[in-house]
């Protein structure tokens, strides 16, 4: 799932073999050698967009893989699988830094943190989330991925600054680790939305139908997407 970009710059190049598309932090660069035409160049560059779209995007996001210093310990309340649960906090000298959940998110801190508390705190929640949402994307993959075929290489589950997930080359797949945040059913179109890049590899017609075959209601969750999918990742990212 991306978006788009303008970022594309059109280089004409003497010395270029062949086209090709360069991806630079914040730029995708078409590299057009001597005697390629505007057409066939544009077409080239349609087919290979979308690679270089996640390309661009994945540049952008590893600078920024964990979480920065925020507020986040002293929230009372936190979003948990799409509804808002309390955040208790529990401090204890010598405590080891734990988390656990029930209705509640219990992270457990040594006492006497100071400055370093909130960043200790949401790193634990960050690194918990992700084992714990790396299991469930894998059920939701082996739930859906029988049905035409579509096996992902391997599931990552990460920090991601602009998207919700992404289908690389060799279908290797990323979910953003906010997703654990969302509803389920919202983490289960976002995995069917990648598993589906797996062999469509943009948004076409055809993509969409095969997504409405796994989630006939998909639309909803992508709705939920627009609506909230912005605030949760200014909220913890
Ligand atoms: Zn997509």
């Amino acid at each position: 799932m991306k978006s788009t970009t303008d970022a594309i710059q059109i280089r004409r190049s003497a010395k270029a073999k062949r086209l090709r598309l360069a991806v630079k932090p914040g730029l995708i660069e078409l590299v057009i050698p001597r005697g390629i035409g505007e057409s066939q160049a544009m077409a080239f560059l349609d087919k290979h967009r979308f690679w270089a779209e996640g390309k661009l995007l994945e540049l952008n996001d590893r600078a920024s893989r964990i979480p920065p210093v925020g507020n986040f310990a002293s929230s009372p309340t936190l979003p948990w699988r799409g509804k808002e649960v309390p955040l208790i906090i529990r401090e204890a000298p010598g405590l080891r830094v734990r988390v656990a959940l029930d209705e509640a998110v219990h992270i457990a801190l040594p006492e006497g943190l100071g400055e370093a508390r909130d960043e200790v705190a949401l790193r634990a929640f960050y690194a918990w989330v992700r084992r714990w949402l790396c299991g469930q994307v894998a059920v939701l993959a082996e739930r859906h991925a029988p049905r035409c075929k579509l096996r992902p290489r391997e599931i990552r589950v990460k920090r991601m600054k602009t998207r919700w997930g992404s289908c690389g080359p060799r279908n290797d797949m990323n979910i953003n680790w906010l997703l654990a945040l969302a509803p389920e059913s919202v983490l289960e179109y976002v995995v069917v939305h990648e598993l589906c890049h797996v062999s469509e590899r943009n948004h076409s017609p055809a993509f969409w139908s095969l997504v409405a075959m796994h989630l006939p209601n998909y639309a909803e969750e992508k709705r939920w997407l627009k609506l909230h999918g912005a605030e949760l990742m200014r909220r913890f990212n």
